[in-house]
């Protein structure tokens, strides 16, 4: 199946096709590390994991960069504030980062630092300069916007509507108002490198353009970001790029749309900037996953108080039908072993054959969504006809250990991409409850009752029914 993505260039939807067969580079522009990461970076945090997992589910091998800006005006403000150097603080929200993300089940990418690539910038300025198409005025570098025609091609602006729309500069060092800073001058007391310019740091956009091409190569298969950086940001990284090297820097760009709360846009000083810190001290990474996914990437996503509930709800619907499947075919596996039999029981034809249809139709309708531009809440509710195939074959008496496998391996490829299945934890219930189940048989020989009891009590508020059988002790969820 071709995976169609809609890319913000041609504003069409276009047959993916990588560089190099079998590969794709993909960049997507991160957080600057001044404070904690909020509910609205990580949509776009989620969102660029599930195309990564959902490229590599395709068979692709992909290099996937998201940089850490740990050096701007905010950062600077900030240290200075906290008493605290540039550098301490960005360590400290780099290291939250990481541990945030890893509470949303967001899987590996490649984090450049730009204060760790200050001479490959230095060159890349340096490079613009010889260009022609870059100049150092007053210890600043700018770059010179008219000498790229295709800049407005990825917000679709031209160069005139943003001449009109930009205030006549203030400050008088640049020859042109649309003009980007790409170095700049230290201010006294400021954290700053040596350049041929003098000591000064970078502008924002050119770290990108730098560290893309260091890691990446000169041109990548996909640039993301959320919607916001669709100007000036991506445009002005598409021009320097392409006027140092001379083909584009990305042949797809693909943007997030916002998130909201309420309805309002989000921002930190109107106090709505909800962080993952403190979403997850009482959610699971895997419910907002759950929002975030269930909305396509390109429209607008409105959060409220009612989403994590909502999202709490399917979440656990799929768990239960995973972790039910995962318990059948292992008590199956016990009474086999138990019986010694190695025979595994009989089952009809008919409800084989079901499940095999049932199983092939959801991974195809998985694979459809996923590969018509990401369309995740389509992709969803693949999963949940794999869990209502599930829940309905597991009404029969005998399971058959083939189909109970074939559902599980559906289960597990679908969610390679979504994440949300709570396997870790799944596993270690289970093994918590076989032991206090081997407890409660201990206290039932040594015919201490009130302990049997107590941990009947425990396990059947936990949800877990015990039951004896002719083969011992079994125990199944409700
Ligand atoms: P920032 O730290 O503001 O530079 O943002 C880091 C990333 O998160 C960028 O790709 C932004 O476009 C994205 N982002 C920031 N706020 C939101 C939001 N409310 N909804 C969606 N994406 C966002
Ligand atoms: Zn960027």
């Amino acid at each position: 199946m071709t995976l169609k993505i809609y890319n913000t260039l041609t504003r069409m939807k276009e047959d993916f096709k990588s560089i190099e067969p079998g590969k794709v580079t993909m960049y997507a522009c991160g957080p600057t590390v001044y404070d904690y990461i909020h509910i609205g970076n990580s949509r776009m945090v989620i969102f660029f994991d599930v195309v990564r997992r959902y490229l590599e589910y395709v068979g692709y091998e992909v290099s996937f960069v998201v940089n850490f800006t740990d050096v701007d005006d905010k950062l600077i403000r900030k240290a200075n504030e906290m008493g605290s150097s540039v550098q301490e603080l960005a360590d400290k929200y780099i290291q939250a980062y990481h541990e945030d993300t890893k509470g949303l089940r967001v899987g590996k990418a490649l984090n450049p630092r730009v204060t760790e690539n200050i001479p490959e910038i230095v060159a890349f300025v340096s490079g613009l300069i010889h260009k022609d198409v870059a100049y150092e005025s007053g210890g600043d570098v700018y770059f010179r916007t008219e000498s790229f025609e295709k800049y407005g091609q990825i917000s679709h602006k031209n160069l005139e509507d943003l001449q009109h729309g930009i205030r006549v500069e203030v400050d008088g060092r640049k020859k042109s108002p649309q003009d980007f800073v790409l170095w700049k001058k230290a201010k006294s007391g400021e954290i700053n490198w040596s350049s041929p310019w003098g000591k000064g740091r970078p502008g924002w956009h050119i770290e990108c353009s730098a560290m893309a091409a260091k890691y990446l190569g000169e041109t990548i298969d996909i640039h993301g970001g959320g919607e916001d950086l669709q100007f000036p940001h991506h445009e002005c990284e598409a021009a320097q790029s392409e006027s140092l090297h001379g083909k584009p820097l990305a042949h797809y760009w693909m943007h997030n749309a916002f998130l909201n709360i309420e309805n309002e846009k989000m921002s930190k000083s109107m106090g709505n900037g909800l962080t993952i810190r403190q979403l997850l001290k009482e959610n699971r990474g895997e419910w907002l996953r759950f929002v975030i996914l269930s909305t396509h990437y390109r429209n607008p996503l409105n959060y409220n108080g009612e989403s994590l509930h909502q999202a709490e709800a399917g979440v656990e619907r799929l768990n239960n039908s995973f972790a039910n499947l995962r318990y059948r075919l292992q008590t199956l596996e016990q009474v086999n072993a138990a019986q010694e039999t190695g025979n595994l029981p009989d089952l009809g034809q008919n409800e084989a054959a079901e499940v095999k249809q049932a199983v092939e139709q959801a991974l195809a309708h998985f694979n459809r969504s996923m590969s018509e531009d990401f369309n995740t809440p389509d992709a969803i509710t693949a999963m949940f006809d794999l869990a209502a195939a599930a829940n309905r074959y597991m009404q029969v008496d005998k399971a058959a250990a083939d189909s109970l496998k074939a559902l599980i391996a559906a289960f597990e490829q679908m969610d390679a991409v979504l994440q949300l299945l709570y396997t870790e934890e799944a596993e270690s219930v289970d093994e918590e409850v076989d032991r206090l189940i081997e407890e409660r048989q201990e206290a039932r020989r040594t015919k201490n009752w009130s302990r049997a009891d107590e941990i009947r009590e425990f396990l059947i508020n936990l949800g877990i029914i015990v039951e004896d059988t002719p083969q011992g002790i079994r125990w199944r969820r409700k």
